[in-house]
């Protein structure tokens, strides 16, 4: 398979100059931990001896290597490279500072990873690093080091060294090259962040028994929209009032826009999130399926509407996630293996009463106790997807996050709650952000969220 986006770096000769090995340095006198050094460009080089011929005849050999690889002749591929390697160690053991012989030679670990053998890829790498260590300007290294991770199908560091191209060149077809060189990570990473989306078909959203009369398997629950609804509205009854409705009926239509927005953009399961606006100064919000309690708080809190949306695209990630069925599920399979549940399998008005109760008990305690850990990296995770995806800058949810710690790092906000502490929820998501493609212009504020602001006097 051809390499057709790959160009060689300078220029090439065309004639084959059949000069070799006339340095008289041999490479392994030069080696560094099993390469040849190389020390980066400095006036030094130019004392030392001029080099640029072998590299040509280098390149030459690679040329026809890459002829080899069109013939189908495999040998000829290896021993052409194999050539061409040879003759740039001896140029850049001779010249320990010509940028040109250092790429070049790291190129050729590509082409012999990517024609000949792909287990020498970590290779390629460790040497392109060296020299983008040495030489930060080596281009051609940081393009030939995001190809090699891309091989190697590591998004993260392809996009890295993509990125670092991009910045040191202001070559257009090269930063081309890299976006097309990237493009498959990215799509693979905004594609695949929704893990729930086939939850009401998994084994895990059923409980199932035995029913040793019938000596069949029966689904005592199968998780649905209306059954997640369905707790979450007794759930919010049992509990009582989360405090008082904000008598702002232009509030709650604007952020019950936002949600709306945030749901047409990331399809999800078929529940409606009604918005529910408490008038409390504390900046939170709380959700269960088909509810999003907002504290009036909160969106004085927020700086900007990216980072309301945050929020609420948090929230959004719980109902997502499933967080409350997945819970309900795994407790009533802990009570139906410890208790008399099972015996109420035939009595099914009990068991169905029983079953919700449950439930409502998983619902509350969410309200009160918030998330687990676990399920707060998930919503986290899940909400930098949500507001991407309705065009708003993700990384605002890190700077919403920055500012609840720096007013105390010890306050047990539910949105921020104590687990996990939010200093380690701030880098995780940084870490995960940076595999967003940021590139493109997002929004970050709306005239609507100015004048709501100007409202509440914030
Ligand atoms: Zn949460």
């Amino acid at each position: 398979m051809p390499f057709p986006s790959l160009r060689l770096p300078g220029s090439r000769s065309l004639v084959l100059l059949g000069l070799a090995c006339g340095l008289g340095v041999a490479p392994a006198q030069a080696m560094q931990g099993g390469f040849p050094d190389y020390r980066g460009p400095s006036a030094e080089g130019q004392r030392l001896p001029d080099v640029s011929e072998h590299v040509d005849v280098a390149w030459d050999w690679v040329a026809d290597g890459f002829d080899a690889v069109s013939a189908g002749d495999e040998r000829r591929t290896r021993g052409s490279l194999e050539r061409a390697q040879e003759i740039l160690e001896e140029a850049l053991a001779a010249n320990p500072h010509s940028r040109d012989a250092a790429v070049g030679l790291g190129i050729v670990f590509f082409y012999q990873s990517y024609y000949v053998d792909g287990r020498g890829y970590p290779h390629a790498i460790e040497f392109l690093t060296r020299i983008l260590e040495a030489d930060p300007y080596a281009v051609d290294a940081a393009r030939y080091l995001a190809n090699a991770y891309a091989q190697q199908g590591d998004g993260r560091n392809a996009r890295y060294y993509a990125t670092y191209v991009e910045a040191v060149s202001t070559d257009a077809e090269l930063h081309r090259e890299m976006a097309e060189l990237v493009r498959p990570f990215e799509e693979a990473f905004l594609d695949g962040w929704y893990q729930y989306a086939d939850y009401y078909d998994r084994p895990e959203a059923r409980v199932t028994t035995f029913n040793p009369q019938t000596f069949q398997v029966e689904t005592v629950v199968q998780v649905t929209p209306q059954f997640e609804m369905s707790l979450a509205r007794q759930g919010l009854a049992q509990l009582g009032p989360a405090g008082a409705p904000a008598a702002d009926p232009e509030l709650k239509a604007y952020l019950q826009r936002l949600v709306d927005k945030l749901q047409a953009n990331s399809l999800g399961p078929p529940i409606h999130n009604v918005v529910e606006v408490i008038d409390s100064p504390e900046p939170n919000a709380a959700a269960l399926p088909g509810t999003i309690l907002v504290n009036t708080g909160l969106v004085r809190f927020a700086e900007s509407e990216a980072e309301l949306v945050a929020v609420l695209a948090h929230e959004l990630g719980h109902v997502y996630a499933h967080h409350a069925a997945r819970l309900t599920v795994s407790e009533i399979r802990t009570r139906m293996t410890a208790s008399a549940l099972l015996s109420l399998v035939k009595v099914e008005n009990e068991l169905y009463r029983q079953l919700i109760d449950i439930g409502v008990d998983v619902g509350v305690n969410l309200l009160l106790k918030g998330y687990s850990r676990q399920y707060e990296s998930e919503a986290d995770r899940y909400a930098t997807h949500i507001a991407f995806n309705a065009g708003y800058n993700p990384t605002f949810m890190t700077s919403l996050f920055v500012r609840l710690y720096q007013i105390d790092p010890s306050t047990p906000f539910r949105l921020t709650a104590t687990h996990p502490p939010t200093s380690e929820r701030i880098e995780r998501t940084t870490r995960y952000l940076e595999d967003f493609p940021l590139d493109r212009e997002m929004q970050i504020d709306s005239r609507e969220f100015t004048e709501i602001r100007r409202r509440l006097g914030g």
